[in-house]
């Protein structure tokens, strides 16, 4: 029907965590997913998703799938997709690389009809708190203001103005834990092309809320968001309704205007979107007073998980440190709850996480087999944790091509995983691979919020989280500087900028 149309698609895809003082660079893209050109569009077809891993490519491969379901003839137009594990803020130097890139390859990829770019949402960049709306400006700088630009974004993106407002059809996670990538992609595809056929005329409405909470509450399967997620399912099965989403924002970001939003397209109608934006943000905000829970110390997380005997006995413990979550851009190289296993672990077998180059750099001339003594962590981040002593054999030295160099550690009853680049340690792999038998331990240290429940699925008997002090905890709203009062640390009487200014508080 009619002529091809014509689709260019690219991804850059961080969540930053801004208290990381680990800086993060165009390398950190590189080793874990950087795809370009033909690569990226045979990684993305229905047949090569298996090959290049399907998780990192699928909004795209989504996107791709509603461009073959569609009756437009559709040309893609592959650019480049780069995803990293999340980390520190990245180097202004490989912004404005990744800039001049999508600038370059927009500028070489001919006529375009629509531009489709899948960003995270809250990716931050040193000295630019808000790089996504950079990207978004240069494709309206490069192509103009009429051309149709859809994004996708992760469910914690935190959305601004300057974000929201040169984007023409906005789609995101509707899952948490996120599992719905490709269908998310397979939205904002079947919008943007319904759009290029002129079937609709997707108008958006959204709301901010002055509000910042994290953890579990904010899990889609259990209440208090279990009803709000039904809530959003319904109002998107409206015929005009195009798209419906809750974003919860990232918890650890240097911006001063943050929070949660809602955001609703519909097919041309703004009173209706502007309609459900407003209810799904009255749902939000009526369960804000659901707080994270508190996790004990170290010390009282080792006594938990000692009297779980049976549970042991019958799998092992999964113990995650939540205050140096590396899922969430910690720097993976805290030694507090080291220190306390160390003192007050024996008895019981720990399999232990580290990032620590520096460490890796002294072992690479120790033997394998042989005995060492050296000091760990806190290389990456001194000012909030000291390098520990340890002494043990050196079991294994090797080269993974996503962590860089990996070394193992006999320290008695701790096994300690040392890698040069960021690791979860979500999946049990992370240990098997290392010649380590899931059975033989008590606990597996992991560095991840949720996901590792399902990859330690058949292991895991219980599971523990710690706080020790960091990167991610979730009362870092506690030191944050809000240009506007915000839940939890004030209490705003209303999400709803007139009415804090009705009841005598600031907006
Ligand atoms: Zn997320």
């Amino acid at each position: 029907m009619g002529q091809t149309k014509r689709i260019a698609m690219a991804r850059i895809a961080q969540e930053s965590n801004a208290l990381s003082p680990v800086v993060s660079t165009l390398e950190d893209f590189k080793r874990t997913h950087f795809l370009e050109g033909n690569a990226l569009l045979s990684a993305v077809m229905p047949d090569g998703q298996e090959v290049e891993g399907f998780v990192k490519n699928a909004e795209m491969s989504g996107f791709v799938q509603a461009t073959m379901d569609h009756e437009l003839d559709v040309e893609l137009v592959p650019l480049f997709s780069a995803w990293a594990v999340p980390g520190g803020p990245l180097s202004a130097e490989d912004h404005a690389w990744f800039r001049q890139k999508l600038r370059d390859d927009l500028a070489a990829a001919g006529p375009l009809d629509a531009v489709y770019l899948s960003v995270h949402g809250s990716m931050n960049v040193v000295g630019t708190p808000e790089p996504e709306a950079d990207y978004f400006k240069d494709i309206r700088d490069t192509l103009g203001e009429d051309i149709p630009l859809a994004v996708t974004m992760d469910l914690h993106a935190n959305l601004s103005s300057a974000k929201i407002d040169p984007i023409t059809i906005l789609c995101g996670y509707q899952t948490n834990p996120h599992r719905d990538h490709a269908k998310t992609g397979q939205r904002a595809g079947k919008i943007v092309l319904d759009l290029l056929a002129a079937k609709v005329k997707p108008v958006t409405a959204w709301r901010s809320l002055p509000m910042l909470i994290g953890g579990g509450m904010t899990l889609d399967f259990l209440p208090p968001m279990l009803g709000i997620f039904r809530a959003m399912k319904r109002f998107e099965k409206h015929p005009k309704v195009l798209s419906c989403n809750v974003y919860m924002s990232h918890l650890w970001l240097d911006q001063s205007e943050i929070g949660w939003a809602t955001v609703v397209t519909t097919d041309n109608e703004p009173q209706l979107a502007g309609e459900i934006a407003e209810k799904l943000a009255d749902m939000c905000w009526a369960v804000r007073h659901k707080l994270p829970p508190v996790f004990p110390g170290p010390s009282k997380a080792i006594a938990k998980v000692r009297k779980m005997r049976l549970r042991r006995k019958l799998g092992t413990i999964t113990m995650c440190d939540a205050s140096d979550v590396v899922g969430a851009g910690a720097p993976g190289d805290s030694t507090k709850l080291l220190k306390a296993i160390l003192a007050e672990g024996d008895g019981l077998t720990w399999f232990f996480p580290m990032r620590d180059p520096k460490a890796l750099k002294e072992l690479e001339s120790a033997t394998v087999g042989g005995d060492v003594t050296l000091e760990v962590g806190a290389s990456l981040d001194p000012a909030r944790n000291e390098p520990v002593t340890v002494s043990g054999k050196l079991s294994r030295f090797e080269y993974i091509e996503c962590f860089g160099q990996v070394a193992t550690l006999d320290l008695g009853n701790v096994q300690m995983v040392i890698t040069e680049g960021a690791n979860i340690a979500m999946k049990p792999d992370f240990y098997k691979d290392r010649g380590l038998r899931i059975w033989d331990s008590d606990v597996c240290v992991v560095k991840s919020f949720f996901p590792f429940h399902l990859y330690f699925l058949p292991y895991a008997r219980s599971s523990v989280y710690v706080t020790t002090g960091g990167t991610t905890d979730f009362d870092v709203w506690r030191n944050h500087d809000y240009a506007r009062p915000t839940w939890p640390k004030d209490d705003p009487t209303a999400w709803r900028p007139a009415d804090r200014a009705r009841r005598g508080v600031a907006s």
